[in-house]
């Protein structure tokens, strides 16, 4: 089980999850030429994780070009269905608690806490190896229930949006806005995310975690690698999208 995050960020989601058989995105915000920019794959379903067009904006167009089944939530899709052009596709509305077989893959989809008509983190599960990788985005808490779910991967992508110091005094930003992010529906700090990570995941199970969704005014990989080093300085397998990793028996 592969796991090829290709894209992560407000410029653009899409992560790639596949085997020799079956071939999956979790999101789909970009073009055509920058999904496939190392090569073309094929691809069996989109899952979007909410309507946001960093994650749902890409779905329309590339589904030009390919045939693959599109999940996501209803809310998701009538909130954009005049912006996105998604006639002739294969949809199928989900909803948080769903588990979705698609070929190798019982993929679940768990409630985020977001400023969206709607939004889920998924899990893909290889059916075979029961090995789980879960991938957060767009969040701005950590709650129980997903705590808990969270707590039974083997691999993860957590979103580590912005260092919280450089947002309070970005220029660029004023204060609706940076209480916007910084609030219980926008997005996870550095800080946040690694001191989940410290105080509720079992890191001798973790395989490895990949930290994405950096904001490209108020974070940086040093910022989320000195706040890593901070916080959970013994866990070594950390890694910062993009990337590709494979997740193994
Ligand atoms: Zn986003
Ligand atoms: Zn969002």
């Amino acid at each position: 089980m592969k796991i090829d995050i290709l894209h992560s960020g407000s410029d653009g989601n899409a992560c790639r999850v596949y085997t020799e058989n079956t071939s999956i995105l979790l999101d789909c915000g970009v073009s055509q030429s920058r999904l496939f920019s190392k090569g073309t794959f094929p691809v069996d379903a989109i899952f979007v994780t909410h309507e946001h067009g960093d994650h749902l904006g890409g779905v329309g167009t590339v589904l030009k070009s390919i045939t693959a089944k599109v999940y996501l939530e209803e809310a998701s899709f009538s909130n954009k269905r005049n912006s996105i052009n998604l006639d002739g596709c294969d949809l199928n509305f989900i909803a948080p608690g769903d588990r979705i077989d698609m070929g190798d893959f019982r993929v679940e989809a768990h409630e985020t806490n977001h400023d969206s008509n709607g939004g889920v983190f998924f899990i893909v599960e290889n059916k075979m190896t029961k090995l789980r990788y879960g991938h957060l985005t767009d969040t701005g808490i950590f709650t129980e229930s997903m705590t808990k779910v969270l707590q039974t991967c083997d691999a993860l992508l957590l979103e580590a949006n912005h260092d919280v110091k450089t947002l309070m005094t970005h220029p660029k930003y004023n204060d609706w806005i940076r209480e916007r992010i910084r609030g219980v529906y926008g997005h996870l700090s550095n800080e946040q995310t690694m001191e989940f990570i410290r105080d509720y995941l079992d890191l001798d199970k973790l395989q490895w975690i990949v930290l994405g969704h950096l904001s490209q005014k108020t974070n940086t990989p040093e910022m989320v690698l000195e706040a890593k080093h901070e916080i959970i300085p013994e866990f070594v397998k950390v890694y910062i999208a993009p990337v590709e990793a494979e997740l193994s028996e």
